[in-house]
C-alpha cells in the first residue's frame, strides 16, 4: 500500500562505509538507548566520531586494514576497544552536547 514511500524510522544521513564505523554506530545507539541520554543526529554523529578518533588507526585507515578487521571484528579484544572508546565518548557527548550550542545561536 504505502510501498517505498512508507517513512524508515532510523534512518541516517551519515554514509558509513567502513565496517568499523558500522560498529561503532551500532554500539553507540545501543548506549544511548541504554543510557537514555539525547540520540538526535548531532550527539549520535558526534559520540560516533569521537570513539573512531580513539580507536586504533589499523582498524580503519587502510585497504588491507579492512582484511584484518575483518579477521578483527570475530576477536573480543576490538569489541572491547570499541565498547570503552563508545563509553568514552558518549560521556564526552553528555557533558558538551553540540545540539544546545546550535539551538542557543540560533535563538540568539
Ligand atoms: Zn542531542
Amino acid at each position: 500500500m504505502f510501498g517505498n514511500e512508507y517513512p524508515k524510522k532510523g534512518v541516517r544521513a551519515l554514509t558509513l562505509k567502513k565496517p568499523i564505523e558500522q560498529l561503532v554506530m551500532r554500539e553507540v545507539d545501543r548506549l544511548m538507548t541504554k543510557t537514555g541520554q539525547c540520540r538526535c543526529d548531532q550527539c549520535s554523529s558526534d559520540a560516533a566520531a569521537l570513539a573512531l578518533k580513539k580507536l586504533p588507526n589499523r582498524y580503519s585507515s587502510t585497504q588491507r586494514g579492512e582484511v584484518l578487521l575483518n579477521v578483527e571484528l570475530q576477536s573480543t579484544q576490538l569489541q572491547l576497544d570499541i565498547d570503552r572508546a563508545v563509553e568514552e565518548a558518549c560521556a564526552t557527548v553528555v557533558e558538551n552536547p553540540r545540539h544546545d550550542l546550535q539551538r542557543e545561536s540560533e535563538q540568539s
